[in-house]
C-alpha cells in the first residue's frame, strides 16, 4: 500500500469520479474532468479526462494526483492571468481534493476497505477497522502465536506496553488548591466520559493501539492507567507467573516502590503504544484522600482518528536486552531502553 497513499488520502484502484471545474480553453467556462485511479507496475496511475462540447477528448496522465492536475491547473492559471482575472495560485488547490478523496462520505468509505490499515503515513479521519470496544482479552487474536512476540527482561523496568517508568506531574507542585479543584472535578469527569475518548485497533507501532474517538483538546484527561497498585516484590513474582503462562504483561510503574498491574485487571489504557514523538503524558494525579491515579492526559490538540501515544520513559540500560521502539517517529532513539 506504499504508493497507495498520501498522508492526506487513499488511493484506491479503480476509483472514478467526476468535477466541474474550470475549463483551461475558455476564460468564463466549466468543463467536466472525469478523474480515475488505476494501476501501473504495483504504482498508481491517476487519469484525467478532460470532456468539453466542441473539442475532442483529452487525456491527462500522472503518476501522482499532483502530476495530473498541474496539467490543469497550470493552463487554467495563464489564462486568468492573461485575461486579468482573479487570480488562480495552483500550489494552494490541493489535488487529492481535485480528485473528490477527501470529501467526507467518500473518506468514510474509503477507510472501511480492506487493506486501508496498511496505509502507514495516512491520517484517519474516521477511524481504523474497529475490533473490539473495550477488550480484557490478554491476546486479543485468542491466540498467544498469533501476538506479536515481545522482548522480556526482568527486574521491574521490561517489556513492550509493561513497566513504563515514572512519569510526570505531581500536585504538590506549584499549582496549589485550585488546581487541584480543577483536576478532581476534570477526573469525574473522565471516569463517566472516558469511552467516548477512544477506541481500540490494529496498530501501525506494535498490536493493538488506542486510537482517539475524537477530536481532543490539549491538556485533556483522555483515559485513566487502571490496574491493580503492587510492590515491586510482588511484581517481580508476577512478572514470572506472567512469563510462565506466556501472557502478555501490562504494568505501569508508578514510584521506585510501586508498578499498577493491569495484566488481568486492566483497562484500555494499557494498550497504549510508546512513540519517542507522542501526544499523550502520563501523570501521576493524587486526590485528595485517595491513592494514586495514572492519567494519560493530550500534550497537543488530537485529531480523531489518530493514535494516542506517550513516552514509555524506561530506563536505558546497556547491559540488558535492548527494546526496538517501532514509533516511527522523525526523532525516534531506535531503541526504547
Ligand atoms: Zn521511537
Amino acid at each position: 500500500m506504499e504508493a497507495f497513499h498520501s498522508p492526506l488520502a487513499i488511493f484506491p484502484r479503480g476509483f472514478e469520479t467526476t468535477r466541474l471545474y474550470w475549463s483551461t480553453r475558455y476564460t468564463n467556462k466549466r468543463c467536466y474532468y472525469h478523474c480515475q485511479i488505476g494501476e501501473v507496475n504495483v504504482k498508481p496511475e491517476f487519469t484525467v479526462r478532460v470532456v468539453e462540447q466542441g473539442h475532442d477528448d483529452l487525456v491527462l496522465v500522472g503518476g501522482t494526483p499532483k502530476a495530473v492536475w498541474e496539467k490543469v491547473l497550470e493552463p487554467i492559471s495563464r489564462l486568468r492571468k492573461d485575461a486579468n482575472m482573479l487570480r488562480l495560485f495552483p500550489d494552494y488547490v490541493r489535488s487529492e481534493d481535485m480528485f473528490g478523496l477527501t470529501v467526507s462520505a467518500v473518506r468514510r468509505i474509503i477507510e472501511s476497505l480492506p487493506g486501508a490499515d496498511s496505509c502507514h503515513n495516512y491520517t484517519f479521519r474516521f477511524g481504523r477497522h474497529l475490533l473490539m470496544e473495550l477488550p480484557l482479552a490478554i491476546n486479543p487474536s485468542g491466540c498467544a502465536r498469533c501476538e506479536p512476540r515481545v522482548p522480556f527482561t526482568l527486574n521491574t523496568t521490561s517489556t513492550s506496553k509493561s513497566f513504563q517508568s515514572t512519569v510526570t506531574g505531581d500536585l504538590n507542585a506549584p499549582y496549589g488548591k485550585q488546581f487541584v479543584h480543577s483536576k478532581s472535578s476534570q477526573y469525574r469527569r473522565l471516569r463517566s466520559e472516558w469511552k467516548n475518548n477512544v477506541y481500540l485497533a490494529r496498530s501501525d507501532i506494535q498490536g493493538l493501539g488506542l486510537y482517539a474517538a475524537r477530536d481532543i483538546e490539549k491538556h485533556t484527561m483522555v483515559i485513566e492507567y487502571i490496574g491493580t497498585i503492587i510492590r515491586n516484590e510482588v511484581a517481580d513474582r508476577r512478572e514470572k507467573v506472567y512469563k510462565a503462562q506466556n501472557r502478555g504483561m501490562y504494568m505501569f510503574r508508578v514510584d521506585s516502590g510501586h508498578v499498577i498491574d493491569a495484566t488481568l485487571t486492566g483497562g484500555p489504557a494499557r494498550y497504549i503504544n510508546h512513540s519517542c514523538l507522542p501526544n499523550c503524558v502520563a501523570e501521576v494525579v493524587n486526590f485528595d484522600k485517595e491513592r494514586s491515579k495514572i492519567i494519560i492526559i493530550s500534550s497537543h490538540k488530537i485529531q480523531k482518528g489518530e493514535e494516542l501515544t506517550y513516552d514509555y520513559k524506561f530506563d536505558s540500560d546497556q547491559d540488558r536486552h535492548k527494546i526496538p521502539c517501532l514509533c516511527r517517529a522523525q526523532n525516534c532513539r531506535k531503541w526504547m531502553n
